[in-house]
């Protein structure tokens, strides 16, 4: 999230981000975007008929959903349309019904740079036992779009097709195994800096450097006991390789 404008408060959406992932921030602007204009709509209506009470109503449904979002501008609007329904004043709540459209334009074109960026980023998981790989799953699979591969091989013919953002690969695999694939992945010019994490038995992790020095990036040992030791080093080098 690097632009920040007058319209869209980048901090608030950051924080549905966190709260919910991409996932969560996704269905909420797209929730806003489908629900303001029919809010928007309302509050002519209401005008137009002369039912200032319908235009409050409308305006501060709208501003709740201002503020959710994150658009101060347009909270700001409604906060007033809202006072001068209730003091109603006609003819300034006609003239700032305008505003009030303009601002929702401006603030639907900030939301949607926004969403251009908020594609799921891609996880490639490598993993011969379906347990693990069930596992995995389910503690990645709201805010990331996975692949699952059962072997080697199957990986490196999968990495040919598509690119992930990263890959968490077992150590272990039947036939080729995890070192043989990170190399392969290496030698390739396209993906040499792709993060790749290493999956390994408990009984295998002793030396963080070595795994570093085989040139992976990060390693997180099986058992997974704690998904936030997983989803943090994956946030981590998500965020580096940026
Ligand atoms: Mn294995």
């Amino acid at each position: 999230m690097s632009h920040s404008g007058p319209f869209v408060d980048t901090a608030i959406l950051a924080n549905i981000r966190r709260i919910g992932g991409d996932p969560l921030l996704n269905k909420i602007i797209r929730l806003f975007l489908d629900l303001a204009p029919e809010k928007i709509k309302a509050a002519y209506e209401g005008e137009k008929n002369g039912d200032l009470e319908a235009v409050e109503r409308s305006v501060h449904s709208l501003r709740s959903s201002a503020a959710t979002i994150g658009a101060p501008i347009l909270y700001e609007l409604c906060g007033t349309l809202e006072r001068l329904s209730a003091e109603n004043k006609r003819d300034q709540v006609a003239e700032l019904l305008c505003a009030l459209k303009e601002s929702f334009q401006d603030v639907k074109m900030c939301l949607e740079k926004e969403k251009i960026d908020l594609s799921m980023k891609k996880i490639m998981v490598v993993e011969d036992n379906p347990d693990n790989r069930l596992l995995v799953r389910a503690i990645l699979e709201e805010r990331y779009e996975i692949t699952e591969c059962e072997n080697g091989l199957q990986a490196i013919e999968a990495l040919k097709q598509v690119t992930p953002d990263l890959v968490i690969l077992d150590i272990s695999l039947p036939g080729m195994d995890g070192l043989e694939v990170l190399s392969r992945i290496r030698a390739d010019q396209n993906m040499k800096d792709l993060p790749v994490i290493a999956l390994t038995a408990h009984a295998m992790v002793g030396d963080r450097e070595k795994f570093l020095l085989d040139g992976f990036d990060d390693y997180v040992a099986k058992p997974i006991l704690d998904e936030n030791v997983l989803l943090s080093v994956i946030e981590q080098r998500l965020a580096e390789s940026e």
